[in-house]
């Protein structure tokens, strides 16, 4: 398990190594996305981050998501009947469990859809480059609390 302080730091040093400055509000937004262990929205990223840097701004936020974004260190996710959330994370190639009670992330990689893609490529004589792929479930403590009801 990599600490959220390790994260940091590695998010932050790819970020200067690409030029951009380290601003306090830059840091304080990606603690409070590490800090989530449920996807955030810019909106609650925006009430999150303000409790440690209470003048900041939208704009900041949805500017440093978007250069986030563009560095591929930000993790889109697409839950069914929400907006779309953002977590921070793993740089290497992987996929999201997202519960759909809490917004709970946990990710994986391992998924042998390279049996698929290579199925599919001679089905339908693409050449795949890609995939999305996300689950939705309930995580084991809303099961619990779904199972009290
Ligand atoms: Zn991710
Ligand atoms: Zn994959
Ligand atoms: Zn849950």
């Amino acid at each position: 398990m990599v600490s959220v302080s390790n994260q940091e730091d590695a998010i932050l040093s790819r970020l200067r190594g690409e030029g951009y400055k380290i601003t306090p509000q830059r840091r304080a937004i990606v603690r409070a996305i590490l800090s989530s262990d449920e996807y955030v929205t810019p909106e609650l990223l925006l009430i999150k981050a303000r409790q440690a840097f209470p003048s900041l701004g939208r704009v900041t936020v949805y500017r440093t998501l978007d250069i986030l974004s563009q560095l591929g260190l930000l993790c889109t996710l697409h839950p069914e009947g929400h907006h779309p959330g953002y977590t921070l994370g793993r740089l290497d190639h992987h996929h999201h469990v997202v519960c759909s009670g809490c917004g709970r992330v946990s990710d994986f990689s391992e998924h042998g859809l390279e049996e698929l893609e290579k199925r599919l490529s001679r089905e339908t004589g693409f050449k795949i480059e890609g995939h999305i792929l996300e689950f939705l479930g309930l995580c084991p403590q809303c099961q619990e609390t779904n199972n009290e009801k």
